[in-house]
């Protein structure tokens, strides 16, 4: 390593394109070894003029090159046991799998995550009061366009009481409130049936419109490091339309994968007189339930599903769209209080299993490697001591990437602390002996990822 950085000196926040496989213009790391032509000036790529007040369209993201060989199929000995023809082999790292015995799926017992998918609706302040009466913390997988229109999260309904509530100060209640938000995609699509452009579109597009609502809320912004596929497909679907590896590949290189292992049946059918919004007219599925009947059933399928029988771990699919859901919110946590469970977010779950925040889990070093031990998963020891036993020497998930997109050691030298994140200002920083890397999740790509030189 020379004793000069080729960063030093250097004034101006070099943007990093491309880190997570976007096809804009690509700042090679190789550039990034020559000095700058003078001190304030860095090579911006083309098209990549970031600054903090300005939240570019996204780019439309055509499909990749097919240059990368796809992942290997999983055939270590640790590694689960393999699906059905029907369904892909190879996982991003997550949890919830179907047609999955064995430690991939294994949940810490008596602990319940709740999840809530496809919000926020014109009912999710009200599931918000029940779960902030009862003290319990969930997880909103969140679209920031479905059934919300194109007005997305700027969108705006009127309560009960007749006051104008906008999504955006909804979804910032979540956060507030110690929830957690995850993505579930902007539009709601089925995996199975997109390009891996507009599947990686439809992830960092909600990323983006998330945190530019947060920020608008007046709220901070957060990386989504937990994703789950609408419909839970192709998993939970079998459907094979789409090659092998595509969903793995683009979902892996943002988040963990977050499936479930209780479903509440709820979205399987619209009651008579339910509906996702207030204003909107009931919509029944043919041969529907009643509105009373379909409680029943959901609070059933809940309470009395197959983990309750041992007081294993849950993780929980609902829906804060479905009126009937919230109506027996109340009863459900108190029936899996009675059972034995508590309540927790899912990254709760991410650090009983990896020990660490999920942040640092996505992604890293052997994302595309079937035979990388999980607990392996993530981080890479740049020190001494091994991985694991000393996290300030280490460089993990999406650090990690940007880490070795910049140059790595010749460029940024050693790690010099684990990453932080600034309750102020919501940004994540790792600082190395040549630069920071921060992480500005309300930037979209290839704005989010920025080395500041020292
Ligand atoms: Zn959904």
């Amino acid at each position: 390593m020379s004793a000069r950085s080729p960063l030093h000196g250097a004034r101006l926040r070099l943007w990093l394109a491309c880190a997570l496989g976007c096809t804009g213009p690509k700042l090679e790391p190789t550039s990034l070894l020559e000095p700058p032509g003078s001190a304030d000036e860095l090579r911006l790529p083309p098209g990549a003029e970031c600054g903090p007040e300005r939240v570019p369209a996204l780019p439309v993201l055509d499909a990749l090159p097919d240059g990368a060989s796809p992942p290997a199929e999983e055939t270590c000995e640790d590694a689960p046991a393999a699906e059905s023809g029907r369904h892909f082999a190879l996982r991003p790292l997550g949890v919830g799998y179907p047609n999955v015995t064995g430690p991939v799926n294994d949940l810490p017992p008596g602990v319940a995550y709740l999840t809530f998918d496809d919000g926020p609706s014109e009912w999710t302040h009200t599931f918000l009061d029940i779960l902030e009466s009862k003290g319990v913390r969930a997880t909103f997988f969140v679209t920031a366009k479905q059934l919300k229109g194109e007005a997305g999260l700027d969108g705006t309904y009127t309560d009960d009481s007749g006051r104008v509530i906008v999504y955006r100060d909804v979804l910032r209640r979540i956060v507030d409130s110690g929830h957690q938000l995850a993505n579930h995609t902007v539009n709601h699509v089925d995996l199975a049936h997109v390009t891996r452009g507009q599947l990686t579109s439809e992830i960092e597009e909600n990323e983006l419109l998330v945190n530019r609502a947060l920020l608008r809320a007046g709220g901070q912004p957060e990386v989504l490091t937990l994703f789950r596929p609408p419909y839970g497909s192709p998993w939970f679907t079998g459907i094979a339309g789409m090659p092998g590896p595509q969903a793995s590949e683009r979902i892996a290189s943002h988040a963990l994968n977050i499936m479930w292992n209780v479903t509440s049946g709820d979205a399987q059918d619209w009651a008579q007189g339910e509906s996702y919004s207030r204003t909107s007219s009931p919509l029944p599925s043919p041969g529907a339930p009643d509105l009373e009947s379909k409680r029943r059933r959901v609070l059933n399928d809940v309470l009395n599903s197959r983990p309750t029988s041992t007081g294993a771990g849950m993780i929980v699919l609902m829906h804060d769209t479905h009126s009937a859901t919230r109506d027996v919110l109340p009863q459900l946590i108190d029936g899996l209080r009675e059972q034995g469970y508590g309540f927790e977010t899912i990254e709760h779950y991410v650090q009983w299993r990896w020990g660490r925040p999920s942040l640092d889990m996505t992604p890293g070093p052997g994302l595309y490697q079937s035979c990388v031990p999980e607990r392996d998963w993530g981080c890479e020891a740049l020190g001494d001591a091994p991985l694991g036993t000393d996290r300030s020497s280490e460089v993990c998930g999406r650090f990690w990437v940007a880490y070795h997109a910049l140059g790595g050691a010749a460029a940024l030298g050693a790690p010099l602390g684990a990453p932080e994140r600034s309750a102020e200002t919501g940004i994540y920083a790792q600082p190395f002996e040549h630069a920071t890397i921060e992480l500005h999740p309300e930037n979209p790509p290839p704005c989010h990822i920025v080395a500041v030189p020292r």
